[in-house]
């Protein structure tokens, strides 16, 4: 019996999902509100991890191609100390094959090779349990009904709402992000700074990360702890961030009216934040075209839900957790299982069995790393430094 199975949403999670089941010969609609793949730049790189996002495009029969375009050397990681001292500089051995590096961009023209994505359908809402399964709604009036419709459209979901009321609440950490361009023509230095991977500072509160894109594009986030409103709100919050006995210092950033798509003022508010780092990280901001201020939002750890026949959910629609490399390769697991459990499900009651088992499965393993990574965002971006440094000799021992 082949089921009706929608999957929103077109980003890793949702591509995956649908890829396996594709080479499994199920048919599956892709529902993708942006109304073209390239419709927004892609966003950065991504580690895909040998037990995770590998493992996720081998259930696709992506691994070759994936090793193909992927970057090993990718894996560089080197830590300077604020005054430029070298700290830690670890790289990897020429076969080593743990979390090559992949440009979004990339993954995604993997992912949907032969797939047939419906482009510019945002859907509104969900609702379970009609007399035709379940109803989805899209934002331009349309409606259409499904046996099972899985929710991948990351943070700020449609669909969520039909299985939970949980929502992303800010973990008081703001990432802003810059880019640089042919950085190996145009910033040979910052180039040998970076080198063939990635190169962070951390300080007290705050920290600065450059990762090699490929193509000469260096991406550079910028992280503070800060209000979400620090741009807007100087004098309230101000007094509050030190009340809370974070930093002082941290004033640099904070200020009433500053406009986030005036480049220069960013800019300016962010070397003043990093004030007396040495010259060469500095010169990473200073070189940053746009500034992209990603406010860090989490869902709460170990996020479940009461089942819903006819609905679930994958990736950042499930478990919204802090950046540290984890959220996109979960994502393509989860995708990629859910994919074969479904495929295999042949009668209605199996396909809802299957999702229940899948749910029980998937819960158990994102709130472990949910605990992780939030544990690991309070260290990365955290009143003492040197936890930063602990917790890459514990990730990544030499
Ligand atoms: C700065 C930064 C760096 C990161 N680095 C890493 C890393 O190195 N490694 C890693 O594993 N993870 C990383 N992550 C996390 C990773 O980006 C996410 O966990 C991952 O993208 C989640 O995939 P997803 O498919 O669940 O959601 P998304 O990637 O958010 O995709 C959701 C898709 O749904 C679409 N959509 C949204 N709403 C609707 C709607 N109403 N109707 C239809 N479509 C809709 C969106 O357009 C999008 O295409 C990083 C995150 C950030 C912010």
């Amino acid at each position: 019996m082949r089921h009706r199975i929608a999957v929103i949403g077109g980003g890793p999670a949702g591509l995956t999902f649908a890829r396996v089941l594709h080479r499994h010969d199920h048919p599956v609609t892709v529902l993708e509100r942006d109304p073209a793949p390239d419709a927004r730049p892609p966003g950065g790189t991504l580690d895909l991890h040998e037990n995770l996002g590998q493992l996720a495009l081998d259930k696709a029969g992506l691994l070759a191609e994936f090793r193909a375009l992927s970057r090993p050397e990718g894996q560089a990681m080197r830590i300077l100390d604020t005054d430029g001292t070298v700290l830690r500089d670890w790289r990897p051995r020429l076969d080593d094959r743990a979390n090559p590096e992949i440009d979004r961009g990339q993954l995604r023209d993997l992912l949907l090779g032969p797939l047939d994505v419906q482009w510019g359908r945002g859907v509104t809402e969900v609702v379970p349990g009609t007399r035709d399964g379940v109803l989805v709604r899209f934002a331009d009036g349309r409606q259409e009904t499904f046996d099972l419709v899985v929710g991948a459209d990351g943070a700020w979901s449609r669909v969520r709402p039909a299985v939970s009321s949980a929502t992303p609440h800010y973990t008081g950490v703001t990432v802003v992000e810059t880019s640089l361009d042919d950085v190996d023509t145009r910033h040979p230095d910052l180039a040998r700074l970076v080198g063939d991977g990635s190169v962070a500072v951390y300080g007290v509160n705050r920290g600065l990360v450059a990762q090699r894109n490929s193509g000469g594009h260096v991406k550079v986030y910028a992280q503070f702890r800060a209000p979400l409103d620090w741009h807007t709100n100087l004098d309230r919050h101000g007094g509050v961030n030190r009340r809370a006995g974070l930093d002082a210092g941290l004033d640099a950033v904070l200020g009433a009216g500053l406009d986030l798509a005036d480049v220069e003022a960013v800019r300016s508010r962010l070397l003043a934040l990093f004030e007396g780092w040495a010259a060469p990280v500095l010169d990473l901001l200073r070189h940053g075209t746009a500034f992209v201020p990603r406010p860090l939002y989490v869902l709460p750890v170990s996020h479940t839900w009461a089942h819903v026949p006819g609905v679930t959910l994958l990736g950042d629609a499930a478990h919204l957790m802090p950046p540290l490399g984890v959220g996109a390769n979960l994502a393509m697991l989860e995708g990629a299982e859910l994919a074969e459990s479904v495929a295999a499900a042949s009668g209605p009651g199996d396909l809802d069995e299957a999702v229940r088992a899948f749910e029980e499965q998937t819960w158990a393993r994102a709130g472990r790393w949910a605990k992780f990574t939030m544990a690991g965002l309070e260290r990365l971006v955290s009143p003492d430094p040197t936890e930063a440094l602990a917790l890459f000799d514990e990730v990544q021992p030499s």
